[in-house]
């Protein structure tokens, strides 16, 4: 693969399942709405979801019907952070 192939055709893979996902250079590291799906949970082991507050933006958290602000989840056993997408939506990393 030659420099101008790879600039035009960049692959980017989800950190977990390894799959294919669509590039972002913004989030190079963002995982894959399947493992997502597979669930979200605290540290603790409950369910956690995330969602902006409203159409225009903004992040909050969800436990047990609880608003918050948390940013740390777990998916699939590996600790990570969500934080809302610049381009609206939630988009969630592993933690380095
Ligand atoms: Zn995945």
């Amino acid at each position: 693969m030659d420099d101008i192939t790879f600039k035009h055709n960049p692959k980017q893979f989800c950190p977990l399942c390894k799959k294919n996902v669509y590039f972002m250079p913004r989030y190079p590291n963002y995982i894959c709405a399947d493992c997502i799906g597979t669930g979200t949970f605290t540290k603790d082991g409950k369910e956690i979801s995330f969602s902006n507050v409203d159409f225009t933006g903004g992040f909050m958290s969800m436990v047990d019907g609880v608003k918050g602000s948390e940013h740390e989840c777990f998916i699939k056993g590996v600790k990570c952070r969500a934080d809302e997408s610049r381009f609206g939506g939630i988009v969630i990393q592993p933690t380095k």
